[in-house]
C-alpha cells in the first residue's frame, strides 16, 4: 500500500458504505504488507464498518496474537490509508471465511456489461485521489464492483439486511453479520453473567434474549476461565469469589464462609468436594 501513504482521500459526495468497502479493499489486497505474511496466514480482514475492522482469525492463539499486537495493527492500517479510518480491531475466532469471495468464487457468473448510465453511476461513487495510479485502481475497483453486483442482482440474489452484501437467495443475513451477532451476543452475555453470576438461564433469556446453548456455553467458558485464575493463584479477590459464585450460581451473600472455602479447595482440586445445594 505504499502508494496509499500519505495520499489524501476525498471522500465528499460519497456514502459512508462505498467508502469503507474501498478501505476494506485496500486492506485486503496489501494485507500480508500490513501484519506480515504468518499473521495474515490466519485471519482475513471481512468487514470494515463504523470505523471497525473485523478480522475473522482461525485460532485463538492466533486470536491473542492480534489482540496483542492490536494498536500497532491499527496505527499501520491508519498510517497505509493516509488518515485515521480504523479505531479498533474486532476478532472473532473460527475459520477463515472470505465471504464476497467464496460466493464469487463459488459459482462462476456469465459476464455483464455495465450500460453507460450504470458505469456513469457507479463512477460518481469513485473516490476522487491524487495519486493518478490509484486513482485508476479506484475507477477500475469500482467499476468491477458494479458489473459483480450486476451479475449477482440477475441471478436472483438478495442483499444482507444488515450491511447491504450480496448473498443467496432466501437469506437474511451475510455470513459475516450472522458471526458478527453472534458474537455480540456471546459478548453481551458474558458481561452480563460476570456481573451477575447468579442469574438462571430465564433470567439471562429475559434480559439478553440468549438461547439455552449460549447460555450454557458462555457461562461455562467464564467458569473454566475464573477457575484456572483461582488453580493458577493469579486470580484477585474479586475473580475469586466471582468463580465461587458461578460455582453455586448464587450471590456472595448467600454463601457461608464454610462454603466459600470448600469451593475454592475443589476448583484449585486439593480436595474432593461435593457442593451444597442448599440455598
Ligand atoms: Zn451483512
Amino acid at each position: 500500500m505504499d502508494k496509499v501513504t500519505g495520499v489524501l482521500f476525498k471522500m465528499l459526495g460519497k456514502t459512508k458504505l462505498q467508502e469503507d468497502r474501498f478501505h476494506l479493499e485496500q486492506i485486503r489486497q496489501t494485507w500480508p504488507d500490513l501484519v506480515g505474511k504468518v499473521l495474515a496466514k490466519h485471519a482475513y480482514p471481512s468487514r470494515l464498518s463504523r470505523r471497525r475492522l473485523t478480522l475473522f482469525v482461525d485460532t485463538s492463539g492466533w486470536s491473542s496474537e492480534f489482540f496483542i499486537n492490536r494498536l500497532l495493527i491499527l496505527q499501520k492500517i491508519n498510517e497505509a490509508l493516509g488518515e485515521e479510518v480504523l479505531k479498533d480491531l474486532i476478532l472473532i475466532k473460527g475459520e477463515v471465511v472470505k465471504s464476497k469471495a467464496t460466493i464469487t468464487k463459488a459459482a462462476p457468473l456469465p459476464e455483464v456489461e455495465l450500460t453507460p448510465a450504470e458505469a456513469k453511476e457507479a463512477l460518481q461513487a469513485c473516490p476522487v485521489l491524487e495519486d493518478p495510479a490509484l486513482a485508476a485502481k479506484a475507477k477500475d475497483f469500482f467499476l468491477k464492483q458494479a458489473r459483480r453486483e450486476k451479475q449477482l442482482r440477475q441471478q436472483g440474489a438478495s442483499q444482507c439486511s444488515r450491511c447491504g452484501a450480496f448473498i443467496s437467495k432466501d437469506e437474511e443475513l451475510c455470513p459475516v453479520c450472522k458471526r458478527e451477532l453472534e458474537e455480540e451476543a456471546r459478548q453481551k452475555l458474558a458481561r452480563l453473567l460476570a456481573q451477575q453470576p447468579w442469574l438462571t438461564e430465564n433470567d439471562a433469556r429475559k434480559i439478553t434474549g440468549c438461547s439455552t446453548y449460549l447460555y450454557i456455553s458462555v457461562k461455562e467458558s467464564l467458569k473454566a476461565f475464573y477457575n484456572l485464575k483461582v488453580r493458577q493463584e493469579t486470580a484477585t479477590e474479586a475473580e475469586q469469589s466471582l468463580a465461587v459464585c458461578l460455582t453455586y450460581s448464587r450471590p456472595r451473600e448467600r454463601i457461608t464462609a464454610l462454603d466459600y472455602e470448600n469451593a475454592l479447595k475443589a476448583i484449585r482440586g486439593k480436595k474432593q468436594h461435593v457442593f451444597s445445594t442448599r440455598k
